[in-house]
């Protein structure tokens, strides 16, 4: 079997749309299966809607989900010449024709076999010849289509798909103005790129009969086709706006980490019996096109936000906080000290258990690090109302414990609310208030541990006279 070569193909119109990451990551999870190589190439034929900042954008989506491509990305635009001299190439061996209508004559052409329920082949010069005059005029390059027989695409994800060719437009290849359109560039850059599959949204599958033409014409082989369904919103309707953010980086910024993208777009149209969580080495070896599923795939933000957990569950404490850091340094408007850092790996893993994206771990963060006097909430300051003397007592009995771990920690709290006859939690709660300002918080002893003995101190007393 050749070097499996595969290609994501994006047009700059946009930012990176979540259904261009799964196509992405399809064809790179394909070529990484197969040891091939997964090209990335910028189709940017259409000058007018192109842009650099879309460039970028898709350039950045992909780094920050980690399809790397192999060499750099290929302008379909500075292919131009190269496309042409393909459509000159089928002009001169009669398997393509010029044609001299006008936009207007075409139009009128196009709505009368509207009106006489037939289908527009734009096929008016395909065997006339133009006298003199006409000669002159500029004219665009059209395939010319076979008007027999049908073709059988053998679609990895669709089967079997066959389309008569008599319904097959004679396209056009190089317009009046000399530039190519799509449907010749893209066969050409596939070939070219020594492209072996192409996979792609099903929105391109009609495409593909027409392009099989230009292959054909060209006596070049036809890649393997895997034309995969479009993503639905939650609804089940063609996933769009209204359904939410819908670039990369604005799931980057919702707080998703790239494993948990990764896993989920995975899921979302494959499948490998009922496994949920697939890391990406895994999928490496596992992924297939005869697994990716036939219907469309509903976006689901509650599957992300329990793959996000997971994800961050497994991460180490260092890895996390780098990712938090900067935000979280916003968030408190500080840089973060060496010893709020120490504290913060102490108390990642906790902090991680209970959070579904990055903003839950920075604000459960916060709590680590050095923003006295606290902020409270109502209910903080509800709790702490009329406590004061009983905060400064526990904050003198705290300061006298002499290891400052949980065990101990909790010794001497229990044996403050035994000697003052009171339940367990009339102490605790006032206590947590104090150190949380309300936030939510695991294990309070551990949470004493962590913050040390004088910070513990500190906010036990910055709350002792509310
Ligand atoms: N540029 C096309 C698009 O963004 C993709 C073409 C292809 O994959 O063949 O929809």
């Amino acid at each position: 079997m050749p070097k499996v070569i595969t290609r994501f193909a994006p047009s700059p119109t946009g930012f990176l749309h979540i259904g261009g990451a799964r196509t992405a990551l399809y064809n790179w999870l394909y070529a990484r299966r197969h040891n091939g190589q997964f090209l990335l190439r910028i189709e940017d034929t259409d000058r007018k809607r192109s842009t650099d900042e879309a460039v970028a954008a898709i350039l950045a989506g992909m780094s920050w989900l980690g399809l790397d491509c192999d060499g750099e990305a290929v302008s379909q635009y500075a292919q131009a010449e190269r496309h042409k001299e393909v459509a000159l190439k089928l002009l001169a061996d009669g398997k393509a024709y010029r044609c001299y209508a006008t936009s207007e004559e075409l139009a009128e052409l196009r709505s009368k076999a509207r009106d006489e329920g037939k289908p527009f082949l734009g096929d008016v010069w395909r065997d006339k010849e133009p006298d003199a005059e006409t000669a002159k005029r500029p004219y665009a390059i059209r395939i010319k289509m076979p008007r027999e027989g049908e073709v059988t695409i053998n679609d990895e994800v669709q089967g079997n798909v066959t389309v008569q060719n008599k319904e097959l437009d004679d396209m056009i290849l190089l317009r009046s103005d000399g530039t190519p359109t799509y449907m010749l560039a893209v066969v050409v850059d596939d070939h070219d790129m020594g492209v072996t599959h192409v996979i792609r949204g099903d929105d391109h599958l009609n495409n593909a009969f027409r392009q099989y033409q230009v292959y054909a014409a060209m006596g070049w082989s036809v890649p393997v086709f895997a034309h995969i369904p479009l993503i639905h919103g939650p609804d089940g309707k063609k996933l769009s706006k209204r359904h939410g953010a819908l670039g990369v980086e604005e799931y980057a910024e919702m707080g998703f980490v790239p494993e948990a993208m990764r896993n989920y777009l995975l899921r979302l149209g494959w499948s490998h019996g009922d496994d949920e969580i697939i890391s990406t080495q895994q999928a490496i070896e596992w992924f297939n096109l005869e697994n990716v599923g036939r219907g469309p795939a509903r976006f689901d933000f509650d599957k992300l936000d329990n793959l996000n957990a997971h994800y961050m569950r497994t991460m180490n404490s260092e890895t996390i906080l780098s990712l938090v850091k900067n935000e979280l340094e916003i968030y408190t408007g500080d840089k973060l000290a060496e010893i709020e850092i120490q504290r913060l790996l102490a108390a990642m893993p906790s902090i991680a258990e209970r959070a579904k994206r990055l903003p839950d771990v920075v604000e459960a963060a916060s709590l680590y690090c050095n923003t006295r006097p606290l902020k409270l909430t109502e209910k903080a300051s509800a709790t702490l109302s009329g406590n004061g003397p009983m905060l400064v007592e526990l904050a003198e009995k705290l300061l006298s414990v002499s290891s400052w771990k949980s065990d101990q920690i909790k010794e001497a709290i229990i044996s403050y609310a035994t000697a003052k006859e009171l339940k367990l939690g009339k102490v605790m709660q006032p206590i947590r208030a104090a150190l949380t300002g309300g936030l939510p918080s695991g294990d309070l002893t551990d949470l004493l541990e962590i913050l040390g003995q004088q910070e513990s101190y500190d906010r036990l007393l910055d709350q002792a006279n509310t």
